[in-house]
C-alpha cells in the first residue's frame, strides 16, 4: 500500500517538504570555497555553533589537500574540546529478515531468493541476548526487515523480552530500534515498550534516485518514509536518528540532505535529532547495485569530518560496516558510538558465531573484532568504553545535545558514568589483562579530576562496584 499525504498524521508545519534537489545542487555547483572562508567556518563550529547548507558546501566543495586536512583537524580538536573521550559502544541484533520491500542494494529484498527467510521466536531472541548479555554489552539496536508480520505490537513484544532477560550480572539497559517507519498509533505502542532511540535512514535524499533503488513495496514512498521520524515525534518519540546510506547517489548530495534534515526538526521540534549514521553501502547477496557512486575511503573519511563540524551536537554512529583501520581514524573525529562484537546474521550470536553468510544477513561486515579486542584496543589509546545509559533512565533525553550545550556536563555525568560502567565490565567479563589495563585507565582518569567532591564520591561508587554493586551512576 502507498500512503497518501493525509494519513502521515501530522502537523501542516511538519510537513511542509524540505528537500529541494534544485537548491542542493545549486550550492554544490555555485558555492566557491577559500582558505579564509574555509578558516572562520570552522571557527564557527568550534564555537559550537551548527552550520548552514551553504557553509557545509564550502567544505564539500574544498578540494586543497592542505585545507581538506584543516576541516580533519578542526572535526578533532571539536572532539577533543567537546566530547573528550568516550566510547559508547552497543550491539546490533537482527529479529527477521522477511521483507516486502525491494531495495536493490540489500540481501533482503524480497525478490532475492537465496535469502533464507528467518524470524527469532520469543524463545530465540531470548538465547541471543543471553549471550550478548554473557560478552558484557549493555546496549542493543533491534533491526528488523519490513513486513505485516514486524508490526508495532511485535517491535514492542520484542523490546519488552529484550528487557525482561536477566543472565547472571547482565542485562540490556536500552533498547534501540532500526526498522522500517510506522505510523502514528505504531510509534505510541513501540514508545510504551521503552525504546532509546528510533533509526530510520532516508537512504538517499535524491528522490529520482530513491525511486531507481526502491524498486517497490511501501518503501518507494518516498515522503512517508522522509516524514517518518516526524510521526515519532507525533507519537512523542523525540529520540530519533537519521542516516544516508552512503554509494546511492552524490555523496555530496547526501551530506547536505543530512544537514537540510537536521534544519527540519530543529524549525520544527526546536531539537535536532539524536543521531546521524552515515553506512556505506556494502556488498549484498546477488546485488547489482550499480558503482558509479561508491565512495572512496578518502572521500568517506573527509565527509564523516564535514558532517561532525556542520552538526557538532549530534552523536555520530560507526558501524562494523567498515574495517578497523578505517573505524579507528574516524573515531578521532568524534563519533561517539560504535557497535563491538558484531554479527548480523540472524540467530548470529548463538549458532553462527563463527563467520558469515551472505545468504542469511543483509550485507557484508568488516570488522569481526570481538567486543572485547575492541575494548582492550580503546583502552590501549587512552579512550574510556562506555556502556553509559544513565541519562536516558534518569530521563535526560537527548544526551548528545545536554554534553554539548551544557557546560560542566561531562565532567559531571558522562565521564564518570563511563569509568562505572567499565569498571563493570572489568570486574565481569574482562580476561586479566583487560582488566589490569581498564583499572590503570581508570587510575590514570581519576588523577587529571581537579574537583575533589565529584572524585571522592566516584572513587566510593568505583570501590562499592568492586564490592558487587551493579548499575551505579550519576
Ligand atoms: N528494513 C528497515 C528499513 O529499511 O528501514 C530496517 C532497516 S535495514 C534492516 C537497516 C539499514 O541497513 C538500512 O536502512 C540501510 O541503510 C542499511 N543497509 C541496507 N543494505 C545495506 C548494504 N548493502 N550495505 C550497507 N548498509 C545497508
Ligand atoms: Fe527490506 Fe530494509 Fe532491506 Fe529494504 S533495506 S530490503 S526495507 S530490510
Amino acid at each position: 500500500m502507498i500512503y497518501s499525504p493525509q494519513q502521515y498524521n501530522i502537523s501542516d508545519e511538519a510537513q511542509k517538504p524540505f528537500i529541494d534537489a534544485r537548491e542542493i545542487w545549486n550550492l554544490i555547483r555555485n558555492t566557491k570555497s577559500d582558505k579564509i572562508l574555509v578558516r572562520e567556518i570552522i571557527q564557527k563550529s568550534l564555537d559550537k555553533n551548527r552550520l548552514n547548507l551553504q557553509e557545509t558546501a564550502v567544505l564539500l566543495n574544498t578540494t586543497d589537500q592542505g585545507l581538506i586536512e584543516e576541516i580533519k583537524q578542526g572535526a578533532k580538536e571539536l572532539k577533543n574540546r567537546i566530547y573528550g573521550d568516550r566510547i559508547v559502544l552497543f550491539a546490533p541484533l537482527y529479529v527477521g529478515n522477511l521483507c516486502i520491500n525491494n531495495c536493490v542494494y540489500c540481501g533482503f529484498r524480497s525478490t532475492n531468493t537465496d535469502q533464507k527467510r528467518t524470524t527469532l521466536t520469543i524463545e530465540d531472541l531470548i538465547r541471543e541476548v543471553v549471550a550478548l548479555q554473557d560478552t558484557g554489552q549493555k546496549r542493543l539496536i533491534l533491526v528488523y526487515g519490513e513486513h505485516p508480520r514486524y508490526n508495532a505490537g511485535f517491535i514492542a513484544e520484542t523490546v519488552k523480552a529484550v528487557y525482561s532477560v536477566k543472565s547472571g550480572p547482565g542485562e540490556i539497559r536500552r533498547v534501540n530500534i532500526n526498522a522500517a517507519p510506522l505510523d502514528v498509533e505504531g510509534f505510541k505502542t513501540v514508545k510504551e515498550s521503552g525504546i532509546g532511540t528510533y533509526q530510520v535512514f532516508q537512504e538517499t535524499y535524491h528522490e529520482e534516485t530513491y525511486k531507481k533503488v526502491h524498486l517497490s513495496g511501501i518503501k518507494r514512498d518516498f515522503n512517508w518514509r522522509l516524514t517518518a521520524l516526524d510521526r515519532a515525534q507525533e507519537a512523542g518519540i523525540d529520540d530519533v536518528g537519521i542516516g544516508a546510506l552512503f554509494g546511492l547517489y552524490d555523496w555530496r548530495f547526501e551530506v547536505l540532505g543530512l544537514v537540510r534534515h537536521v534544519n527540519h526538526f530543529e524549525a520544527v521540534y526546536n531539537v535536532g535529532p539524536h543521531t546521524i549514521s552515515f553506512p556505506r553501502v556494502k556488498d549484498s547477496s546477488n546485488s547489482d547495485l550499480s558503482q558509479e557512486y561508491m565512495v572512496s575511503d578518502e572521500d568517506f573519511t573527509r565527509l564523516v569530518a564535514i558532517l561532525r563540524l556542520a552538526v557538532p551536537y549530534t552523536g555520530m554512529i560507526l558501524t562494523a560496516r567498515e574495517p578497523a583501520a578505517i573505524r579507528d581514524e574516524i573515531l578521532s573525529f568524534g563519533v561517539s558510538q560504535i557497535d563491538g562484537g558484531t554479527n548480523i546474521q540472524i540467530k548470529g550470536y548463538t549458532e553462527h558465531a563463527d563467520g558469515q553468510d551472505l545468504n542469511q544477513e543483509q550485507f557484508q561486515i568488516n570488522d569481526n573484532r570481538s567486543l572485547n579486542e575492541i575494548i582492550d584496543e580503546l583502552i590501549s589509546k587512552g579512550l574510556i568504553p562506555s556502556f553509559c545509559t544513565s541519562c536516558y533512565r534518569a530521563g535526560r533525553t537527548g544526551e548528545h545535545f545536554m554534553e554539548f550545550s551544557v557546560p560542566g556536563f561531562i565532567k559531571r555525568f558522562c565521564q564518570p558514568n563511563a569509568l562505572l560502567t567499565l569498571a563493570e565490565y572489568l570486574e565481569d567479563y574482562a580476561p586479566v589483562e583487560t582488566k589490569e589495563k581498564g583499572y590503570q585507565l581508570i587510575s590514570e582518569k581519576l588523577s587529571i579530576y581537579d574537583d575533589f567532591n565529584l572524585k571522592e564520591k566516584l572513587v566510593e561508587k568505583l570501590e562499592k562496584v568492586k564490592n558487587g554493586e551493579r548499575d551505579l551512576y550519576f
